[in-house]
């Protein structure tokens, strides 16, 4: 394809688009394609080329800025698959315990200092039952803990996570929701398991929404290892435990619009929209891994269904 080729082409795009992110980008192009190469299109494919051979910007932010400023024009925004342009509900969840190959470059865990206090919850505004983990109270005193060559722009411990201040000045600029604000926190050590010569960055502590959305719990599979019957219909709380899921599926009907949130139903999952998942594509953001929430299945019991040979 047209775009995708040029793209390659061009020494600074190809390394910033890297065959997965490139997706992002092309596919709302390629969707379009294939509807037909028409006029307008081959018109566009043209426009695009063009910008990209005379990209030299050392980001490729003029390329974005015209890519974004493209699905606004109301010619292209109809031939574009929705959830590029961010009304579509696709959602993803973010790999919170990355493990192994690319993704252990930049992998940043924390925890608090054993003398931060931890308060109350989180709770079901139906049944009242607790929905998150408890809550630190300030001071928020970290140790950090790196694994690769670079920070994280994310650093995770649980359900909880910090981010960099270049995450939090672009989460300010983007227009997303979900977030709760961000609160600075105080460094007390930092533990690199390989070398790292970059300048350490500014952590700041932020908070998701709980119960943007609940889980649809038949689509996911979700195994309490009972029945699915007695359950708070707000929180899915009720008898027997988490035991596993196939799949994350979002109940469209009770989504808030959060872009990035816990939902009611599978405790600490991590889940973002499309439009976050595009915005961080955008911006690079390292130890941010996303995967397709119909595709993330998890079990806490593998033991129970190991079939006997
Ligand atoms: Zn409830």
């Amino acid at each position: 394809m047209k775009v995708a080729r040029a793209v390659d082409d061009h020494p600074i795009l190809s390394a910033l688009f890297a065959k997965r992110d490139s997706c992002f980008v092309t596919q709302a192009i390629d969707g379009a394609a294939h509807r037909g190469y028409q006029k307008w299109h081959r018109e566009l494919d043209d426009e695009v080329v063009q910008l990209i051979r005379g990209n030299t910007d050392k980001n490729g932010d003029d390329f974005l800025a015209f890519l974004m400023n493209l699905i606004e024009r109301s010619d292209i925004k109809a031939r574009f698959p929705k959830w590029i342009l961010g009304d579509g509900k696709m959602f993803l969840v973010v790999n919170q315990k990355p493990s192994g190959g690319k993704i252990e470059r930049y992998r940043t865990d924390f925890h608090y200092d054993d003398s931060v206090k931890k308060a109350g919850t989180a709770r079901c505004p139906k049944c009242q039952a607790f929905v998150g983990m408890l809550e630190p109270v300030p001071p928020y005193k970290v140790r950090i803990e790196t694994w690769g060559i670079g920070f994280g722009d994310l650093a995770f411990w649980l359900d909880d996570f910090l981010v960099t201040q270049r995450f939090a000045d672009e989460y300010v600029k983007s227009g997303l929701r979900g977030l709760g604000g961000f609160v600075s926190i105080e460094v007390l050590s930092c533990r690199k398991h390989r070398k790292i010569s970059e300048a350490f960055p500014q952590y700041l502590r932020t908070m998701p929404n709980h119960g943007s959305a609940k889980i649809d719990a038949v689509a996911s599979g979700i195994d309490w290892g009972v029945g699915n019957e007695n359950r708070c219909d707000v929180c899915l709380s009720g008898p027997g435990v988490l035991k596993r899921w196939k799949s994350v599926v979002v109940d469209e009907s009770t989504w808030n619009g959060d872009d990035i949130f816990y939902a009611f139903g599978i405790p600490g999952k991590l889940i973002v929209s499309s439009r976050f998942a595009s915005w961080a594509t955008t911006h690079q953001f390292r130890n941010l891994i996303l995967e397709d929430a119909k595709s993330s299945s998890h079990d806490f019991y593998p033991m129970e269904t190991i079939t006997p040979h």
